[in-house]
């Protein structure tokens, strides 16, 4: 077990979900997914780095036939906050006619995901729908909204689970959340740690 509090890259980070809570959220969108892909065959696209960790998951609790694929979305760099450019790379499989569920680690400003769903729509798939493991409040303005969230978090910085902070915390099995201000920005709003309401991720 890694402890309640660690540092990374200098920065204090607090435990936020432990594997057992992102465990049961897992398990209730696999659910999902069994229910929504009975009969089909969908092409499975993890959005890279962040989602490898989560897919991985989600993948083997759903258990439903599908195809793997990757394609490599950079937003944010090694900051906390989005550079507000996004690189796509897309995947090798051609996703024309293809039944595609995207998978996505968090959504913050949506900016990532209206990047993807434009390069993603203009493959023609037959079908598209995200699952996001996390979503924050500014995604809520978001259109379209994400298919399937596994918990809607606060405007935290959180790591572990796949997700980094500048390439650091990836290996986490649990997901923290930073404690402190982002260092050398003292106007920015605090980002202070807030116990979520897991209640929402009861069935
Ligand atoms: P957006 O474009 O929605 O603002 O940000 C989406 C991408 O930024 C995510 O796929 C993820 O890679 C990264 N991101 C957003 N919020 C966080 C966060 O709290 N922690 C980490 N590690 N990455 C985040």
């Amino acid at each position: 077990m890694y402890p309640e509090r660690i540092e990374l890259n200098g920065h204090r980070f607090r435990r936020f979900l432990t594997r057992q809570q992102i465990a049961a959220i897992v398990e209730r969108l696999a659910q999902q997914l069994r229910r929504d892909y009975a009969g089909v065959t969908p092409v499975c696209l993890i959005v890279l780095k962040g989602a490898f960790v989560f897919a991985a998951d989600l993948l083997r609790a759903a258990g439903i036939p599908c195809r793997v694929e990757t394609i490599r979305a950079r937003s944010y760099g090694t900051a906390m906050h989005s550079s507000g450019r996004v690189e796509i790379q897309p995947p090798e499989l051609s996703l024309a006619g293809a039944d595609v569920l995207l998978i996505e680690d968090i959504v913050d400003s949506g900016l990532t995901l209206r990047e993807l769903l434009g390069f993603l729509r203009r493959q023609q798939p037959a079908s598209l729908r995200i699952v996001a493991l996390l979503a924050k409040p500014s995604a809520q303005e978001l259109q379209p909204q994400p298919d399937y969230i596994g918990l809607e978090i606060p405007p935290l910085f959180v790591v572990g689970y796949g997700m980094d902070y500048a390439e650091h915390g990836r290996y986490l099995p649990d997901i923290y959340a930073l404690e402190e201000p982002e260092q050398g920005n003292p106007t920015q709003e605090r980002t202070s740690f807030a116990a979520v309401d897991l209640s929402q991720t009861a069935e």
